[in-house]
C-alpha cells in the first residue's frame, strides 16, 4: 500500500539496524515520547532486534492515560445529568474513574454519545437547541485545533448549550519535567511527529540546548522509528545535543499557523495534573477568558479535581519511563484490557495494553 509498505520495507529496516549496531559503543536510553509510537515498537519488535546496548522507556504521550482521574468523575458526574448529552472520542469510555467509567454511566441511561469529531457534537447541540451538549476535549497539541475551532464555529452559530470539558496537556513541559527529575535514565528522546506537524520544531531547541538531550522528530511507521533511534544514537555518539527533524514529509519547522492562530483564540495556558505523575506547570491550556462561557466545568460547577489515584497502579511508573509495564505486579493478573486499573491499560496508545495485546505475557500467570 502506498505510503505505507515503503516506511515498513524489512531490507531498509535491517540496513538501519545495522547501522545502529555499526554506531553504538556504549549503552544509552531512548524515550519515545508518544504512545503511538509505542505501540508501533511493541508490535513491530523492534525493541527485541535492536542492539542490546539501546534501552527503549515509553514516555508519557498518551492523551486519554494522562487525564486525571478528578477530570473523569467530572465528566462521570456531568454525563449522568439527564439535561445532558455527553459527546466523547470512543477511547476515553473505558477509562475507569474512582468508581465507574462512561461505559457503565451510559448502560444506566445516560445519554453518551461517541463522535468521530468535535464538529459533530456542535451539530448535536444545534439540533438538540433544549439539550446541554458537553463534549471532552482531551489531548494534546494535536487534537486540540479541532476542539479549539468546535468552541470557535459554537461561539459563531450562537449555541449557548455547547461546553467542553477540557483537559488538554502540551509535550515539551512533560518532557523537561521527565529530564529534569532525578529518576530519569534519559538519554535522547524521539519526539512525536503529529504533534510538531501544528506545532513546528521550534519548542524543542531550547529543550536540547539546556538539557544537553537530542530531541529526534520521528513519524510512526517502523522504519521512521528506526531511522530516528539511528539518528538519536548518532548524536550521543557525537556528544551531540540539537532538534533534528525526521518526519520532513509531515513536519515543517513552524507547523501549521492556522491551527496555531486557532488555539491561541480559544486557548490559554496553564498548570495542570498528569494522571500518575502529578501538577507539571504550564503544561495544559484552558478555555481562554472570552471562551469561558463554553467552560463545561463552570456551568455544571465541577472542577475540584484532586482525586488520589489507585495505589495498585503503577501507571505514573510506566508513563515517566522507570518501569515497563510488565514489570508493575499487577500486570495481566488483576490488570487486563477487561478489567484495568488504569487508563494505560486501556487507551489504544497505553503502553500496558501495548503489552498485553502483543505478546508480552511471556510469565505471567494471565487472568482469564
Ligand atoms: S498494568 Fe494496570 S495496574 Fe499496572 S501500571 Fe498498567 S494500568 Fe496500572
Amino acid at each position: 500500500m502506498k505510503y505505507l509498505d515503503e516506511f515498513r520495507d524489512p531490507e531498509l529496516a535491517r540496513s538501519l539496524l545495522a547501522e545502529v549496531e555499526a554506531t553504538v559503543t556504549r549503552p544509552w536510553s531512548i524515550m519515545e515520547v508518544c504512545g503511538g509510537q509505542t505501540h508501533s515498537i511493541i508490535r513491530n519488535g523492534i525493541d527485541q532486534v535492536l542492539d542490546d546496548r539501546i534501552t527503549l522507556l515509553h514516555g508519557p504521550g498518551c492523551p486519554v492515560c494522562v487525564t486525571p482521574l478528578g477530570i473523569i468523575d467530572s465528566a462521570l458526574e456531568i454525563a449522568a445529568r439527564p439535561e445532558v448529552v455527553f459527546c466523547s472520542f470512543g477511547d476515553m469510555l473505558r477509562v475507569p474513574g474512582s468508581d465507574c467509567d462512561l461505559f457503565s454511566v451510559k448502560a444506566r441511561g445516560a445519554d453518551v454519545r461517541v463522535v468521530y469529531s468535535p464538529l459533530d457534537a456542535v451539530q448535536v447541540a444545534a439540533d438538540n437547541p433544549d439539550r446541554e451538549v458537553v463534549f471532552f476535549a482531551v489531548g494534546f497539541e494535536t487534537t486540540a485545533p479541532a476542539n479549539a475551532m468546535s468552541v470557535h464555529m459554537a461561539r459563531k452559530r450562537g449555541l449557548t448549550n455547547y461546553t467542553v470539558l477540557v483537559s488538554h496537556v502540551l509535550v515539551p513541559p512533560a518532557i523537561e519535567a521527565i529530564v529534569e527529575s532525578e529518576a530519569s535514565r534519559v538519554d535522547g528522546f524521539l519526539a512525536a511527529g503529529h504533534v510538531c506537524s501544528v506545532m513546528g520544531t521550534g519548542q524543542y531547541e531550547p529543550l536540547a540546548e539546556e538539557h544537553g538531550v537530542p530531541v529526534v522528530i520521528t513519524g510512526f511507521e517502523p522504519l521512521d522509528i528506526l531511522d530516528g533511534i539511528r539518528r538519536t544514537v548518532a548524536q550521543l555518539e557525537a556528544g551531540e545535543a540539537r532538534v533534528e527533524n525526521a518526519y520532513p514529509r509531515v513536519v515543517t519547522s513552524q507547523g501549521n499557523q492556522s491551527a496555531q492562530d486557532m488555539l491561541a483564540e480559544v486557548f490559554t495556558e496553564c498548570d495542570r495534573s498528569w494522571r500518575g505523575i502529578g501538577e507539571i506547570p504550564s503544561s495544559g491550556w484552558r478555555l481562554a477568558d472570552e471562551y469561558r462561557a463554553f467552560d463545561a466545568e463552570l456551568r455544571f460547577g465541577v472542577g475540584d479535581t484532586a482525586v488520589p489515584e489507585p495505589e495498585r497502579c503503577r501507571s505514573g511508573e510506566v508513563l515517566q519511563g522507570l518501569i515497563r509495564p510488565d514489570e508493575c505486579e499487577a500486570f495481566g493478573r488483576d490488570c487486563t484490557p477487561r478489567s484495568p486499573l488504569g487508563a494505560t491499560m486501556v487507551s489504544s496508545e497505553g503502553a500496558c495494553a501495548a503489552y498485553h495485546q502483543y505478546r508480552r505475557l511471556d510469565g505471567v500467570a494471565v487472568s482469564p
